[in-house]
């Protein structure tokens, strides 16, 4: 099964940002791959802007090499001499007036535009000012944001007032790239495209549900980012938040973009704030040669957590009474992001006390290898007494799609044609953010005003041991990370 490659129009993308670190690994590369699929076509233009001296050529070459270490399989395509050509440069200062006229230039008027911030977001205010100031983007212009969207209420309110003194709504894309995996919209096609599910879909039948975003590496290069920020702000409040209102939110009336969010949106404002007794933070300490999170970031007296674990629960008629439970860190023991929809047991067992107790478990794997399992008991095969057992159904998407799985786009490819389509269905809404840090703040003030510390975890383990106990006292536990 291929995927089917609908060719968007001719459009300008600028990306600010283009010499960084996330242009080179993630945008550009995407960019090649639609290229050579045939959906990016020969009259697009990506304009490369940052601060560093360079012309058209040098950024040319730049980019290239980034494409040689980000897509060696695909750089030797005769499509590469082609795609380098559709690519320009500017030099522009975003906090001064250099450039700008060159970039107004460049831009044309009769293609689609769209501005991917790709810098830090305390240029973002400057950036929509100066490209309505030089007349650079129009009414049907789209900017694209990158995040974090703010550190708090009070700073994503400043934002979003910022941005929209130059551009509406349905112009800004704040991109959380979750939402541009397959599996996460899988999880939407699963829920509303079968009947099978959506009746099982409640409290009613549903136990819990965990949902797990673990990291094997540390903070790496983002030490001083990462310190201010701390798990909470850089995973929960956006990506961990965002998959909690897929799995909670009802059915929109169709699959549109205001229709999605307004759904979402309900649920975050139906969360109850969290208990400081259901909020598991920690840290990582070092091993072997591996840093400790203090060396990492360079602070030894920080107070972010690298883990966090909560109990969440949605005050509403289908959640009431179902919790969710979420964790997320870094130096865990493996790479692994996955949701899991864990059913009540049997109302009774007709087969006795010895037949153990089972529970099925809808499995959604993010990474690696995406794709589902649905865990249900069955007789274990043999003679004698009837013993059953749990065995999973696997729908991994790779095998049930076979080789052509790879020429699935990934979530960059998919988000970026969708900002040249106009269709926002998987961006987050402006008050859809601020209502996920109306709900963060307060969980945060908890810890800072007393200001505790996380607790420590080995680097290779699956978080504190608190975080075990957050799950243990309430009868049930943690699925592996593995
Ligand atoms: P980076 O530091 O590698 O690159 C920053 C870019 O901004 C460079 O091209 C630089 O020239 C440009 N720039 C900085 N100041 C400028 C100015 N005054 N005028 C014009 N250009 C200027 O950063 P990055 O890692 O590419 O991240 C970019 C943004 O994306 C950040 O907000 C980051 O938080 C966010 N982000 C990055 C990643 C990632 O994996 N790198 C992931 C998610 C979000």
């Amino acid at each position: 099964m291929v995927s089917r490659v609908i060719p968007v129009q001719a459009f300008d993308l600028v990306v600010f940002g283009g010499t960084g670190d996330l242009a080179k690994r993630k945008i550009l590369p995407s960019l090649f791959r639609r290229f050579v699929a045939g959906q990016m076509p020969r009259d697009a233009f990506v304009i490369g802007v940052a601060r560093s001296e360079l012309d058209t050529k040098s950024y040319q070459d730049l980019v290239m090499s980034s494409l040689k270490e980000f897509e060696p399989e695909l750089v030797a395509s005769a499509e590469l001499e082609i795609f380098i050509k559709q690519i320009k440069y500017v030099q522009i200062d975003a906090q001064g007036d250099f450039g700008w006229s060159d970039l107004a230039d460049k831009v044309r008027k009769d293609a689609i535009q769209a501005f991917y911030f790709s810098v830090s977001p305390s240029l973002f205010g400057q950036l929509a000012e100066k490209l309505y100031k030089y007349s650079i983007a129009s009414q049907s212009s789209r900017i694209v944001l990158e995040k974090p969207f703010g550190r708090d209420l009070s700073s994503a309110r400043a934002l979003n007032a910022v941005l929209k003194e130059h551009f509406s709504e349905d112009q800004i894309y704040r991109i959380d790239h979750y939402l541009g995996k397959e599996t996460v919209q899988n999880l939407m096609a699963v829920r509303f495209g079968n009947m099978l599910f959506e009746p099982l879909w409640n409290s009613q039948y549903i136990d819990h549900i965990q949902v797990t975003v673990a990291e094997s590496v540390g903070v790496e290069g983002r030490g001083s980012y990462y310190d201010q920020a701390g798990a909470m702000r850089d995973m929960i409040q956006n990506h961990l938040m965002q998959l909690l209102c897929l799995i909670a939110m009802e059915p929109p009336a169709k699959f549109s973009p205001d229709a999605v969010r307004d759904e979402k949106l309900k649920v975050i404002r139906a969360l109850d704030p969290v208990n400081s007794s259901d909020i598991v933070r920690g840290q990582y300490s070092n091993s072997g040669s591996d840093k400790s999170y203090f060396d990492a970031v360079g602070n030894p007296s920080s107070k972010t957590e690298s883990f966090i674990a909560l109990k969440v629960q949605i005050s509403n008629w289908r959640w009431a009474g179902t919790p969710f439970y979420l964790r997320t860190g870094k130096k865990l023991k493996a790479r692994c992001s996955e949701i899991a929809v864990v059913f009540k047991e049997t109302p009774h067992s007709i087969f006795g006390p010895d037949a153990g107790s089972h529970r099925n478990a809808l499995v959604i794997r993010l990474q690696p290898d995406e794709g589902m399992t649905m865990d249900l008991t069955i007789k274990e095969p043999g003679p004698g007494g009837m013993r059953l057992i749990d065995v999973p159904l696997d729908m991994t998407f790779a095998e049930a799609l076979g080789p052509e799985v790879d020429a699935i786009p990934d979530a960059y490819e998919r988000l970026i044609m969708d900002v040249i389509r106009g269709n926002q269905t998987l961006f987050m809404r402006g008050d859809e953010v601020e209502a996920a840090w109306s709900w963060t703040d307060p969980v945060i003030d908890q810890w800072v005003s007393k200001g505790s510390k996380p607790s420590k975890y080995d680097p290779g383990s699956s978080g504190p041991e608190d975080s075990l106990m957050l799950m243990h006292k309430d009868g049930r536990k943690w699925r592996e990370i593995s």
